[in-house]
């Protein structure tokens, strides 16, 4: 066994052991729980005395808002009927919705600050009294882009509530996604030990966050980031390495990586230039910011252009993976015209489709990594075949006989079974490749692995050892009957040059027999004994089997 072996099989081992322990103080303390509750309810939390949980809202509120949009009572005035108003797509700072007296303030980054009913947008339920004339007054800061229009919905409050808990699920359920594609994609790593996946984890990682400030979830239901007032710079900050790493995801699904390979620097660079630039952003002015959010979207649309142009291409040279690629692109090049266009869905559920668009896309990605798993897997299997396998004969080699003699060894000793061995030499072959040259000797090794492999059952093994050496393996076999099986074994191979069809040529073979004994015999020894019989088959005249457990004489060369 080699070191690196042992020692990832001492890791596996200890991460057992870490694991069943984990599992041990889990059941403990799930034991413990049930212990100390003792009744048939549990009651959580306390009475309050606080009439009106939701904050005040701050003094100076109304000074930051610039855009204010007054809902007018319908004419004759309100019915009576509650009404609800919710409202969407503020990234940043805080939403002010007043009716009378009443008034809410709520920021996306804080539900703490917002009326529980409405988890998506900060909104709020009032019942003007019927006849009343007082319009409804939603107040905000200005958006950072002037694409990035706010939506209000006003209606009964069901359907309200219900449009915004379908937008917090579609929301947190995005999150989820890319949750469990960065844990497959750890897996894929621990499995593969390839950096690719790595690297997807981070961008998983990137876009967590990312979708969390968009979506609001960082604040939900206590803030798990510290956003504050600054959602815009973390979304910025977010956006730009999440463009970092993705532009070189998209270039390399749509086949960019494969037409030009030489192109690994440049997508470094713009890795790397990008990351720097995201990283400045917590330092930069409002202005900055502004300029730095259009700037991103003119890399994103500039990038997905090139992607596209070099997708269609690659799949015009045949490439069909970069199918993946275009498949990647395509909710994006929607979302880029529906925005070009000011269409009504985008400005409304600008944030779900951004997160589906980006969910999209790591699953895009997760599959051309499944499709790079299952490439590095034929490769190993491939290369551990290559390794393993006799190019000559397709027989086991040598290093492989060995472990397959190892496990064969092991296994009868633990389960008290017999084991035989036959070492087996070609006589005289190099008189075979002096008189019929070396290609014909090569045909005859062949047919000899091939009848030796016809000659013995299924659970036996045959392994070339080297040159016309060969090791049969006979799992279970008495002393009896291996000597049986070998006799039978050294017949057919007097048969095995006939379908040559080469005058002249005679195979036989000289077999050395060697049995287990139990407790007395290693690897080493057991070989030694039927290397020795074959020895003395050749002797006593080649063409035989000689049985191991025959002492040697004491004349013996071999004892020596
Ligand atoms: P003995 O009966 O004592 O075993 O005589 P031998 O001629 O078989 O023994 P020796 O070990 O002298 O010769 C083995 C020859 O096998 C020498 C080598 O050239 C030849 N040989 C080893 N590997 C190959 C191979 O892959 N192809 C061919 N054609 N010949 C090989
Ligand atoms: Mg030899
Ligand atoms: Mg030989």
């Amino acid at each position: 066994m080699r070191l690196s072996d042992r020692r990832s099989g001492e890791i596996r081992t200890g991460i057992g052991w870490l694991l069943g322990l984990l599992c041990l103080l889990l059941s403990a303390a799930a034991l413990a729980g049930t212990a100390q509750v003792g009744r048939d309810v549990l009651l959580l939390g306390a009475a309050t005395a606080d009439q009106t949980p939701q904050r005040p809202c701050p003094p100076d509120v109304l000074a930051q808002h610039q855009d204010i949009l007054s809902i007018p009572a319908p004419a004759g005035g309100w019915s009576g009927a509650p009404q609800a108003v919710d409202v969407f797509g503020v990234l940043t700072g805080e939403v002010r919705i007043s009716h009378g007296d009443r008034q809410i303030c709520g920021n996306m980054h804080d539900a703490r600050t917002r009326d529980s009913r409405f988890r998506a947008g900060v909104g709020m339920v009032v019942v003007p009294p019927p006849g009343e004339r007082e319009p409804i007054v939603v107040s905000w800061a200005s958006p950072l882009k002037s694409r990035w229009i706010p939506t209000v919905r006003l209606g009964a409050p069901s359907p309200v509530q219900q449009n915004d808990t379908a937008r917090l699920l579609v929301r947190a359920a995005c999150i989820a996604v890319a949750i469990a594609l960065a844990l497959s994609a750890l897996m894929g790593f621990a499995s593969a030990r390839d950096r690719t996946f790595l690297y997807y984890v981070a961008i998983c990682a990137v876009f967590v966050l990312w979708q969390a400030v968009l979506g609001g979830l960082s604040g939900y239901p206590e803030p798990w980031l510290p956003v504050h007032g600054r959602a815009t710079w973390w979304l910025v900050a977010l956006t730009t390495v999440a463009l970092a790493l993705l532009l070189p995801i998209l270039w390399r699904l749509n086949g960019g990586a494969r037409l030009w390979p030489g192109s690994r620097n440049g997508q470094r660079a713009v890795l790397w230039g990008l990351v720097l630039v995201g990283a400045c952003v917590p330092w930069m002015g409002v202005t900055g910011l502004l300029w730095m959010a259009a700037g991103l979207e003119l890399v994103f649309v500039l990038g997905c252009a090139v992607c596209l142009g070099v997708g269609v291409w690659a799949l015009l040279k045949g490439d069909g993976y970069a199918l993946s690629g275009l498949l990647a692109l395509a909710p994006w090049w929607v979302l880029i015209i529906a925005d070009a266009m000011q269409a009504h869905w985008l400005i409304s559920y600008r944030i779900e489709a951004l997160q589906l668009a980006a969910t999209w896309l790591l699953m895009m990605a997760a599959y051309a990594l499944n499709l790079r798993l299952g490439r590095l897997r034929q490769q190993r299997d491939e290369m551990r075949q290559l390794a393993d396998t006799d190019a000559l004969t397709g027989l086991p080699n040598r290093r492989h006989g060995l472990h397959l003699l190892t496990r064969h060894l092991a296994r009868a000793n633990a389960e008290q079974q017999a084991l035989a061995i036959g070492f087996l030499d070609i006589d005289l072959f190099k008189d075979i490749n002096d008189r019929f040259g070396h290609d014909v000797g090569d045909q005859v090794l062949v047919a000899v692995a091939r009848g030796l492999r016809g000659a013995v059952r299924v659970q036996d093994d045959v392994i070339r050892m080297g040159g016309e050496e060969f090791l049969v393996l006979l799992p279970g076999a008495s002393h009896g009957a291996a000597l049986a099986r070998l006799e039978n074994v050294r017949l057919q191979m007097a048969g095995v040059a006939a379908p040559l069809g080469i005058a002249g040529l005679a195979v036989t073979v000289s077999i050395g027999l060697a049995v287990l004994r139990p407790g007395r015999d290693d690897l080493a020894g057991l070989l030694r004994r039927a290397d020795h019989a074959m020895y003395g088959a050749k002797r006593a005249g080649r063409n035989q089997v000689c049985d191991g457990e025959q002492p040697l004489r004491p004349d013996d060369p071999l004892i020596a």
